[in-house]
């Protein structure tokens, strides 16, 4: 076996189809009997269904919830507009957790990967060929040989235990209370927030029930003790100064403002992804969308990797990347938990941030940021078109006589090379990459783009900028491998109709 990913939420899920996209053998397995029912997360953000859409997959989760053109950063009471966010979906979707796990695990299904649920993964032992990986299942164990162990195992992650990779960060300083209930008289509780005597509770409709979040008075003895209904009914009534009742409780549970990052994404034929890789306080709902992040970054690298052609340190950029983006965003979740903590000595920074939130480009700026749209794998170079490292905005084609678009070419999540321009640029015989002579009509500025196959531009030239050989070199073998280059004018390879010819 290639790749044996541990764990089937959505860092797993997403991670082997991206693998099995590119060809890779993949096993998944999960520790649970079956998918959990209890659903964590209610939301997909832009960044998630841009990424779904460069694999067509888009349209199968947008047609299961309502859009809405609104987030929240900090403040409930002082919503995000998004709709002037730059991507083709300004608005977050509402969609179960649970049921966008079901979603990608059908689509893995039909890329031909099943997931083995009841295989617990217990250890691991790694040496320069391989892991030998112990799976737990049905009360035997099991060693398999695999070439690579993804951990996409949650935030408690055995992968990141055993392979000895480092979680630093900040302990918990305060916990949550969540329940799915129901409300005995649903007049007694309002949707959104209510300020009780001694705190806030926030009330979610739900079909059927209500979910209630609030703050746990004081810090649990132990924090794996479960949550009895009792017991939270009794910090709701607190809470509130009176008693409300509930009643058929579903799904209970505690979660804190702990904030860690695994300090290597990547250790030998080790690499993990989602809450296995970071965990950080559930402000502004992106723990599923960070994970599908990670999963489509470190996809196609540790494809190239397991296949035996990736360039040097292609998979230690996935560590460098995802690693960055996940401590912004452990940084902006902090930030926000601190902005929504009720102390009368915080009233002046809220307001304050609440009026600048209020500024356009201010509001932009952080539903951008929120919602991963303005992720950035900065390329350092001083003066680079800013789209250099940005996903790829999905720029409208035409192939001769066919319309189509980026994230139509990105489906297969491999390479692509857009010659868009007259000038005729460098050609390479790299059989990785889909090389297309296209037209783009909204940007007549543009000569040529390489895009890797997680959407983001990893060359980019304009036809004011001088013959970019050597840049498109550098580029090509950093991500592609290494190229083999006609030079300009002897491209033969590439037509008007835009076939691959690489
Ligand atoms: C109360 C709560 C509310 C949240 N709300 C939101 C929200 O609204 N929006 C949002 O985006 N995020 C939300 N999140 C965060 C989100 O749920 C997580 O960030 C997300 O599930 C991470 O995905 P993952 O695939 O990395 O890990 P997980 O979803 O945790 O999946 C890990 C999988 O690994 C399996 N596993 C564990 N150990 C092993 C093992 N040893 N061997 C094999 N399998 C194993 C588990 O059974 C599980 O299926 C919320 C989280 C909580 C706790």
């Amino acid at each position: 076996m290639q790749v044996m990913v541990a764990g089937a939420g959505p860092a797993g899920l997403m991670l082997a189809a991206e693998l099995a996209l590119a060809g890779v053998e993949v096993a998944v397995v999960d520790r649970l009997p079956q998918r959990s029912p209890f659903c964590r997360g209610f939301t997909l953000n832009a960044r998630s269904l841009e990424l779904l859409d460069r694999r067509g997959i888009a349209d199968r989760f947008l047609a299961e919830g309502p859009t809405v053109p609104y987030g929240m950063f900090a403040d409930p009471g002082r919503p995000l507009d998004l709709s002037a966010m730059d991507t083709d979906h300004p608005y977050v979707l509402g969609i179960a957790q649970t049921r966008v796990e079901e979603l990608l695990e059908q689509w893995l299904a039909e890329l031909g990967v099943p997931v083995s649920w009841g295989h617990e993964v217990i250890d691991l032992e790694q040496d320069g060929a391989g892991v030998d990986v112990t799976v737990r299942v049905g009360g035997e164990q099991e060693r398999r040989r695999v070439d690579y162990l993804a951990g996409c195992d949650g935030s408690r992650s055995v992968v990141r235990k055993r392979a000895g990779i480092g979680f630093p960060g900040t302990a918990a300083t305060t916990y949550g209370l969540l329940a799915d209930v129901e409300l005995a008289n649903p007049a007694d509780l309002p949707f959104g927030m209510t300020d009780g005597e001694h705190g806030t509770v926030f009330v979610l409709p739900r079909p059927g029930y209500v979910r209630i979040v609030l703050d746990e008075p004081a810090p649990p003895a132990d924090r794996d003790e479960p949550v009895r209904p009792a017991y939270f009914q009794q910090v709701l009534n607190e809470v509130l100064g009176h008693p409300v009742q509930l009643r058929n409780p579903r799904w209970l549970t505690r979660f804190s403002d702990a904030a860690r990052q695994a300090d290597r994404y990547v250790a030998g034929r080790v690499v993990l992804a989602g809450d296995a890789a970071h965990i950080h306080p559930p402000a502004g709902a992106v723990g599923v969308n960070v994970a599908l992040a990670d999963a489509v970054n470190l996809g196609w690298k540790l494809a190239a990797t397991a296949l035996g052609r990736a360039p040097d340190g292609l998979l230690d950029s996935y560590h460098h990347e995802r690693h960055e983006a996940g401590a912004r965003v452990l940084q902006t979740t902090r930030a926000q938990m601190i902005l929504a903590r009720r102390h009368p000595d915080l009233d002046p920074v809220r307001d304050l941030f609440g009026k600048l939130t209020d500024l356009p480009p201010v509001n932009t700026y952080l539903a951008e940021l929120a919602a991963g749209v303005s992720t950035r794998y900065d390329p350092r170079i001083p003066g680079a078109h800013p789209w250099l490292g940005t996903l790829a905005p999905n720029l409208k084609l035409t192939l001769g006589e066919r319309h189509t678009s980026v994230a139509e070419l990105l489906r297969p999540a491999r390479p692509v090379f857009l010659h868009l321009g007259d000038r005729a640029l460098p050609s390479s015989a790299d059989g990785g990459v889909d090389t297309h002579h296209a037209r783009c009509p909204e940007h007549a500025e543009l000569e040529g783009m390489l895009i890797r196959p997680d959407g983001h531009t990893a060359w980019i030239s304009t036809t004011t900028d001088p013959q970019p050989t050597d840049s498109l070199s550098t580029a090509w073998s950093t991500w592609c491998g290494a190229p083999a280059f006609s030079p300009p004018g002897l491209d033969e390879h590439t037509d008007q109709l835009g076939q691959r010819r690489t």
